[in-house]
């Protein structure tokens, strides 16, 4: 999305991770306004997200959790996550406009002696490391689904899924296996829809790796995601369902209660995204 003089981005609930929010919120002020960034939550999710441990989190929604449960300068949040903690900076050092809580603060602890400066350096560099290996592996991972993705595009994903050997090269339709494919997937695809922000409605890729997505345009890759998801428990696929079942916890009654888990919000290799690539993401991995 690239729209000029959006002044206003609010967020309602939390955002899946710190990054997903600073690129939301930088959709507002591309020409330089003056522009507003507001998060808004529920109490109840709010509490909970207070007792989150935030250890059990990965390092962007770590982040997320401290900008969103400071009672310091927000900004100080970001800068610290985004530049590390030497070179954290807060509303005033950055001359923009204060953060909420810096216009009225409420008890904002000031602890810069020598010794925590230190301490804080040395945390720095483990947890700079942690986010480092954290991102590198994630994105590895994704470049690899993305791959086999772009492979698909010119053969049978079914056959891919089911590992054929012999003459993959046909469109999904022509697949012999089709019979047992019992739902239409473009009249499924109607039935069932994914929540904003999480996967093309096309391809079914996270949408930050759809470009037409990004860009809200229609979406000309082939949807191989779906047609494997579906297959996969029609068929009762072994190692297929043993990654859904391991991702839900629990098992189906049927394709209707399978289905609706499917378009359900998930986070896989650090992006926003659903069960149904979740699921893509663990076939990939397994014949890697
Ligand atoms: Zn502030
Ligand atoms: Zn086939
Ligand atoms: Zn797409």
């Amino acid at each position: 999305m690239n729209i000029d003089r959006v002044m206003v981005v609010i967020h309602a609930d939390k955002p899946y991770g710190c990054i997903s929010f600073i690129q939301g919120a930088g959709r507002a002020g591309r020409g330089g306004e003056d522009v507003r960034s507001i998060l808004t939550i529920e109490r109840g999710a709010f509490m909970q997200l207070c007792k989150t441990e935030s250890r059990t989190l990965n390092p962007d929604d770590a982040a997320m959790q401290e900008y969103m449960t400071t009672t310091g300068c927000r900004v100080k949040v970001l800068t610290k996550y985004l530049d590390g903690p030497e070179f954290e900076r807060d509303c005033r050092q950055i001359d923009g406009r204060r953060c909420d809580n810096c216009v009225s603060p409420k008890r904002v602890r000031e602890d810069d002696g020598p010794q925590t400066q230190k301490r804080r350096v040395k945390e720095h560099l483990l947890r700079d490391r942690t986010v480092r290996n954290f991102q590198r592996r994630k994105s590895k991972d994704m470049k690899y689904v993305m791959d086999v993705l772009e492979c698909l595009q010119n053969q049978c994903a079914i056959c891919w899924c089911f590992q054929c050997t012999e003459d993959i090269l046909h469109e999904a339709q022509d697949c012999p296996t089709v019979e047992f494919l019992l739902e239409d997937i473009a009249h499924w695809k109607k039935k069932n829809m994914y929540v904003r922000d999480s996967a093309c409605f096309g391809c079914s890729v996270p949408g930050d790796m759809c470009v037409w997505y990004s860009e809200s345009l229609t979406c000309v890759r082939k949807e191989v995601v779906i047609p494997v998801c579906l297959m996969v428990f029609t068929l009762n696929h072994y190692a297929g369902m043993k990654i859904v079942n391991q991702l839900a916890g629990r098992e189906f009654v049927d394709m209707k209660d399978y289905s609706r888990w499917l378009v359900q919000r998930q986070r896989v290799c650090g992006f926003n995204s659903t069960n149904a690539f979740a699921v893509f993401e663990g076939l990939c991995r397994k014949y890697m």
